[in-house]
């Protein structure tokens, strides 16, 4: 045995080499858009979750500052400690106004709500039952719960069927889990389908809206609403960090699901408040969502029209702005993200442990021109 106890860290990080899944950051200068400056060269960015182009925007920008100049920087403490502010509590009834939901929480990141949220709700007599696909924090959430928890196939209501037939008796409560649109695919689950038959087997619904907010649906509220399910009573999680332009997580639902969440979600109670700045800008970019539909329809036609340019190649099928090119193998998929960069495009290469098979990952924004998705095509020709 060798002296070294961290030993094993060289190694592990020599096989994720030879595996080809070694992940390293890359620096991005200046404000975020669609042209970017990375490793000091300008790209045309395919690469952002800032769906609607607000994360630069100027009155995102100016209600940040001047949160800050009127609170602060952080907020100090926890929300039942010292932590809360009136920005809070006006930021989730805008966010519960846009969902049509009672009530909504905000969470310092969506993958806090979504850990919290989980292990608050389901314990180790009851059952999760999640989408293989589902996000990390889907995951990692069910884990943290000790619930047992078991996957179904990807979009498959037959085998989730088969397994709520199979296991739903055995447990207390069952929650079943999914993205609404799925971040590294773009497709959507089949909601309708999904509500019905939690209904069918006393199960409660959580839907993951991260990439769907701001994105979906009229107004914007989501896939909920694009699916003609506002109203019906779910766990709505979201991220304030996408379309919103800003940084944190939320839980919208019913106003028993909120209170309890505020009693039993650790990762809501002991965890220190959103700052200002981050709850203020995603407040200005609630409003924007809901003033500007315009933003939605330009990100729809951009997505429309690259569809229409790459449908001779391998394209995952995807009803969303994320739309993604199939390759063969990881190190397929890094050659070609290499090749986009070198021609001034960036779009990441996703690979397994992410995804069970290696993918460039093209997400669109509102604000995207026609020559740049032109030149998108082209390369990817
Ligand atoms: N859910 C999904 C589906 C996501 O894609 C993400 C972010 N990648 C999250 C949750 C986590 O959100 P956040 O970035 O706010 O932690």
């Amino acid at each position: 045995m060798s002296a070294d106890p961290y030993i094993w860290l060289a190694k592990s990080l020599a096989t994720i080499h030879r595996a080809d899944w070694y992940r390293a950051v890359k620096a991005i200068a200046g404000l975020p858009g669609t042209i970017v400056e990375l490793e000091g060269k300008q790209v045309i960015n395919f690469a952002s979750n800032d769906y609607l182009g607000l994360a630069g925007d100027e009155r995102l920008i100016a209600a940040a500052v001047s949160a800050t100049q009127e609170y602060g920087t952080g907020s100090t403490g926890s929300r039942l400690l010292s932590g809360h502010r009136p920005l809070h509590g006006q930021l989730e009834l805008a966010i519960a106004t846009l969902k049509q939901t009672e009530d909504a929480l905000v969470f310092s990141s969506g993958y806090l709500a979504n850990l919290g949220t989980i292990a608050a709700v389901v314990g180790q007599k009851d059952l999760i039952l999640g989408d293989r696909y589902n996000h990390s924090s889907l995951k990692k959430g069910a884990l943290l719960s000790g619930a047992t928890v078991i996957a179904y196939a990807h979009g498959d209501i037959r085998d989730l069927r088969l397994k709520l037939a199979e296991h739903r008796a055995n447990y207390r409560r069952c929650l079943i889990t999914t993205d609404s649109v799925f971040s590294m695919d773009g497709d959507l689950c089949p909601l309708p389908e999904l509500i019905t038959l939690a209904q069918e087997f006393v199960c409660m619904l959580l839907v993951d809206e991260a990439h769907a907010t701001g994105v979906m649906g009229k107004t914007g509220a989501g896939c909920v609403e694009y699916f003609n399910c506002t109203g019906r009573e779910l766990i709505q999680v979201g991220t304030l960090s996408k379309a919103l332009g800003s940084l944190g997580g939320y839980v919208a639902g019913s106003a028993n699901l909120i209170d309890f969440l505020r009693n039993r979600a650790p990762s809501w109670i002991y965890t220190t408040a959103l700052s200002p700045a981050d709850t203020a800008a995603a407040l200005a970019a609630i409003q924007i969502v809901q003033q500007e539909p315009e933003r939605r329809d330009r990100l729809f036609n951009n997505a429309q029209y690259l569809k229409q340019k790459l449908s001779s190649l391998h394209i995952l099928p995807s009803q969303s702005p994320i739309i993604c090119l199939g390759l063969a193998s990881p190190q397929a998929a890094l050659t070609k993200a290499q090749q986009l960069q070198q021609a001034g495009i960036f779009a990441p290469a996703i690979r397994p442990p992410t995804v069970p098979t290696s993918r460039i990952r093209i997400s669109l924004m509102a604000t995207h021109t026609r020559e740049q998705i032109d030149s998108l095509a082209a390369v990817l020709g």
